[in-house]
């Protein structure tokens, strides 16, 4: 066993993406003890090193709203919070609205969505296509019903938020563990006892995973069935023309079927929506490029709102996984033998939410609950029944392009 390697530790994290990174910290931080985070490749080898990491605070949901919201705050003040540099690039975005046979639904479902999310303490107003227009003139609008603009929100460098955060955890006085695979979670009677790994087992009460799309199977192997589904997804990064030089603000644009942010001077992130864009792989053994027909979708996708982009060129891109859980919300809390936690199931949707979650999660380990949030209605039990199928909110979307997840 190598000397890095410790034989025991408290807490045993598994998976080194945002979700890890941010319990990790949080635990440290509060002196849970030995804190150990194992991440078989590198601190944001999975979803959290290929997301778009766009901070949208849009839900139709409160608790979602609530942990997208707490989060926001700790990207904003990164340095003060955290430590490192700041990770957060402030800009507006906005979340489109189609005009259509079901806009007049989704318009009274959005203006009670924004009166929740106002309530959360979200800074957000319905816009109409006029004056989408006049913030972004060079954006389309002839298509749009209205949109849902909040001015606070941006994105983040999802790699320096990991790094900067497992940094953070280690000063905290956690270990973090990289090129550390675990191969099985260990467990006797009715409690965990560690984590295997190729280099021999280390013993811990507690074990949380949060292990990604690849969750499913460490988990099976002690009993706790997780219905997760991982989903390729693709983002191409785009060199702008000269001639649309301007930052356009951060879109989920659920009628032209894209979600886009800048990326660098005169570059923009793009990813296509819709169900054919999500297909269904085995985690470990999936194509991480883009498909040679990407390139040319994604360009015609984002010039159905940005008709210049029609211009643009491709400069690269890659695919990521989605942990889709069937209802599109994670899981987290208890499961199994005890001093089993999980912390998964983010559907395309979690790197947004990470810092908040890692607080509830650190409360719920430590204190029994969190003062954050309710997290009951995260629970793997919801999946035991039909239950699951009712929708979090009677305010979802109708929508033909939904990016794979829900709002
Ligand atoms: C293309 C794309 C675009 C996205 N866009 C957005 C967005 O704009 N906004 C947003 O909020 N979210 C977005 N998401 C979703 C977001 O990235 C994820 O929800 C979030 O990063 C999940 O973080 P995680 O820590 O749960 O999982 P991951 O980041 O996947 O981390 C899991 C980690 O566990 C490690 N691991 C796996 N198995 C083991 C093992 N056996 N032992 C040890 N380590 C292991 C993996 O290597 C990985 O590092 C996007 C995702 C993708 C793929």
């Amino acid at each position: 066993m190598p000397s890095f390697l410790p034989r025991t530790t408290d807490i045993a994290i598994i998976g080194g993406g945002i979700m890890g990174t941010s319990l990790a910290w949080q635990l440290a931080s509060r002196g849970a003890g030995r804190v150990t985070l194992f991440e078989r490749a590198t601190v944001a080898a999975g979803a959290s090193g290929k997301t778009g990491a766009l901070l949208r605070q849009h839900y139709t949901n409160r608790p979602e709203a609530v942990l997208a919201h707490a989060s926001l705050d700790v990207f904003k003040h990164w340095p003060d919070i955290v430590g490192g540099d700041p990770v957060h690039v402030p800009a507006p975005l906005v979340v489109t609205f189609a005009s259509g046979p079901s806009d007049q639904e989704n318009l009274a479902r959005l203006r009670r969505n924004v009166a929740m999310q106002n309530a959360v303490g979200i800074r957000s107003r319905v816009i109409t296509p006029s004056e989408l227009h006049d913030l972004q003139p060079f954006a389309r609008v002839d298509d749009l019903v209205a949109a849902a603009y909040e001015p606070d929100s941006g994105y983040v460098d999802a790699v320096a938020a990991c790094r900067t955060m497992a940094t953070a955890a280690i000063r905290a006085g956690a270990r973090v563990v990289e090129g550390c695979p675990v191969i099985a979670i260990e467990a006797e009677g009715d409690h965990v006892m560690g984590v295997r790994t190729p280099e021999g087992s280390v013993a811990a009460g507690t074990v949380v995973c949060a292990a990604g799309a690849w969750s499913t199977t460490l988990l099976a192997d002690i009993g706790v069935a997780v219905p997760l589904q991982a989903l390729r997804v693709q983002v191409a990064i785009l060199h702008r023309p000269l001639e649309f030089d301007a930052a356009h603000y951060v879109y989920l644009d659920t009628a032209a079927g894209i979600f886009c942010r800048p990326s660098g001077a005169g570059r923009t992130l793009v990813g296509v929506g819709g169900g054919d864009q999500h297909d269904p792989v085995d985690p470990d053994h999936y194509d991480e490029r883009n498909d040679p027909s990407y390139p040319a979708l994604a360009i015609a996708a984002i010039s159905r709102r940005f008709p210049a982009m029609i211009r643009a060129a491709y400069l690269h891109g890659y695919a990521g996984l989605y942990d889709m859980t069937p209802d599109a919300h994670p899981v987290l809390g208890r499961r199994g033998p005890d001093g089993l936690y999980l912390m998964l199931g983010f559907s395309g949707a979690g790197f947004k939410k990470g810092p908040a979650v890692g607080q509830a999660m650190a409360q719920l380990i430590l204190d029994g609950q969190s003062s954050l949030l309710d997290l009951s209605p995260f629970a793997l039990e919801r999946f035991a029944s039909e239950a699951w199928r009712r929708p979090w909110s009677d305010s979802e979307y109708l929508f033909t392009s939904d990016f794979g997840h829900r709002f």
